[in-house]
């Protein structure tokens, strides 16, 4: 059995898709990858932006709820996601790109701090790793500048001894250093690591994460689902997300967890070059399109032809 790959996707809420549109591809330069409907709720989005190929490692996703109220983070939430940069130098970019959008960031020697536009917590990384960076192509951005994907998140916790043994014995966590985790299979890592909490009560809301997933091949998918359960976890069934299968339990702090298949990805229903054009919708919903489709609000297409990646085809 290999070890889980680190995280798989982060999927966070936000009460406005086009604003959030927007920001992700046009300042954070995401590519969206898969335009789609939340499969327990088809009324609503489902935006997933990650680099060029929509790799696992660098896919974060986006449920609308329109007009929902702000969260707040709390015990046995993530409230920080991670990215990597590839040096300094990106940092020094971020930071203005950031503030010509419009947002404050923080400089700490390596890291750069910012919240995006409805409070979700996030900090750049420039730390030296191995993994290949997952990098999406955007006009204004330079490929050696550009965010490479997933380092790791933080969560909030009470009670930071309490998961300690569920993470190293069900999912194989590594101990990096104090209450900080590390999550790494064949070709990537993650770290996972707690904060204390605030003693504000936890909201869930726009601006805060829903659940991540971590990595997990094919065939030991169900192994990974007894894990959990031998380790006192209460996972869900294996479920077909259509474009991975997934199961979902909360770790001991109260965070939720998911383990999601690497395959068989978002090329399963479009073509590579064309990933998040049109809505898509798994076929355990397509045949509700024409009821789903026209109550959607109607997202600009973030990569007009026009600006299609150098090299890829014309179309
Ligand atoms: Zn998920």
């Amino acid at each position: 059995m290999k070890a889980l790959n680190g995280i798989h996707h982060i999927s966070a809420i936000t009460a406005d898709a086009a604003d959030n549109l927007a920001f992700y591809t046009g300042v954070m330069g995401l590519r969206l990858v898969k335009k789609t409907v939340n499969q327990d709720n088809p009324t609503v989005y489902h935006l997933f932006y990650a680099d060029e190929q929509g790799t696992p490692g660098a896919d974060l996703t986006f449920f609308e709820y329109p007009g929902l109220a702000r969260g707040r983070a709390g015990g046995g939430m993530i409230h920080r996601i991670a990215l990597r940069v590839g040096s300094e130098r990106a940092l020094d970019f971020w930071g203005k790109r950031l503030a010509g959008a419009g947002i404050d960031s923080t400089r700490e020697e390596d890291r750069l701090r910012f919240e995006d536009p409805e409070g979700l917590g996030f900090e750049l990384l420039a730390e030296p790793v191995v993994d290949q960076p997952l990098v999406a192509w955007h006009p204004e951005i330079p490929e050696q500048l550009a965010l490479q994907g997933f380092a790791g998140v933080r969560a909030f916790t009470r009670r930071p001894q309490a998961s300690d043994d569920f993470l190293h014995e069900a999912l194989g966590f590594m101990h990096r250093s104090d209450a900080v985790y590390e999550s790494r299979g064949d070709s990537r890592g993650s770290f996972y690591a707690y904060d204390q909490a605030p003693d504000v009560r936890a909201l869930g809301g726009a601006g805060t994460v829903h659940h991540i997933a971590w990595s997990s091949t094919m065939e030991d998918h169900v192994e990974w689902r007894r894990r959990v359960i031998e380790s006192g976890g209460d996972p869900t069934p294996v479920i077909d997300r259509f474009y991975f299968r997934s199961i979902y339990f909360r770790e001991p702090s109260g965070v939720l967890f998911e383990i999601a298949t690497v395959g068989p990805g978002f090329a399963s229903d479009e073509p590579q070059e064309h990933l998040g054009e049109k809505l898509s919708l798994p076929p355990a919903v397509e045949h509700l399109r024409a009821q789903i489709e026209p109550g959607l609000r109607r997202l600009p297409n973030p990569r007009r032809p026009a600006e299609a990646r150098p090299g890829a085809a014309a179309s």
